[in-house]
């Protein structure tokens, strides 16, 4: 086949340990599943079905990148999130033999233009152009579940221009690895090279031009991330 453009590279990012590289076919993100956040985003933290939605796969930055300011916000926000690799192709796969999918592990933070996700939620827009813009998708390398197994607790935090913003257990999620799998599951054929954002806790905020990002997920990874400086004339 000869396409009429020049085709991009898969989007990647190294699995740690190895050679190899994660490619990225889908990123699935779950929405408010830590107590905390769901109630500073205005909500009841009721046990409500997780609830899904999506970033294109084109949107991963490897961690240490410098990224521009997000175009048509101002208000960009950092969501610090345990991020699970899918290693194993599943459908309507049952809580317990959910792990079996995983392959394993990152840290990703869930970009977010929440100026334009507010608008959107407000007047029942679908969020794309608030989640699944440009360089939204930071993320560290993968790490193999067999090297790291299945981490249910550890700190989770974030911090900017080293100040804590972020800052909770991922022991605190909700709807915990295997119950996520278990409800996308049951909306997509899952594949390997899924990559799911399982939500953030409390502390989300804006980030300013020149900021300098650092987060973790203990027992998984670190990643950092800069917001490019104003250009100076
Ligand atoms: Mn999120």
């Amino acid at each position: 086949m000869k396409y009429a453009f020049p085709i991009s590279d898969v989007p990647s990012v190294p699995v740690v340990g190895t050679d190899l590289a994660f490619a990225v076919r889908r990123i699935y993100c779950v929405g408010r599943n830590y107590s905390e956040h769901t109630r500073e985003m205005g909500f009841d933290p009721e046990r409500d079905p997780p609830f899904f939605f999506a970033k294109p796969a084109d949107a991963v930055v490897e961690s240490g990148a410098t990224i521009p300011y997000a175009l048509a916000t101002h208000n960009l926000h950092h969501e610090i999130e345990l991020v699970v690799a899918i290693g194993k192709q599943g459908v309507k796969v049952p809580r317990e033999m959910a792990l079996d999918h995983v392959y394993g592990y990152a840290v990703g933070i869930d970009l977010t233009r929440r100026d334009l996700q507010l608008a959107a939620r407000d007047k029942g827009r679908p969020w794309d152009v608030g989640k699944g813009f440009d360089q939204s998708a930071p993320l560290s390398g993968v790490h193999r579940a067999v090297d790291i197994g299945h981490p249910t607790s550890g700190a989770i935090w974030l911090d900017v221009n080293g100040t804590r913003r972020q800052k909770a257990d991922v022991a605190e999620l909700i709807w915990p690895v295997p119950d996520v799998i278990a409800f996308l599951s049951e909306l997509f054929v899952l594949e390997p090279g899924d990559l799911i954002f399982t939500g953030t806790p409390a502390g989300v905020g804006p980030l300013e031009p020149g900021d300098r990002i650092r987060g973790a997920v203990e027992g998984v990874d670190e990643i950092s991330l800069t917001i490019a400086p104003h250009e100076t004339a």
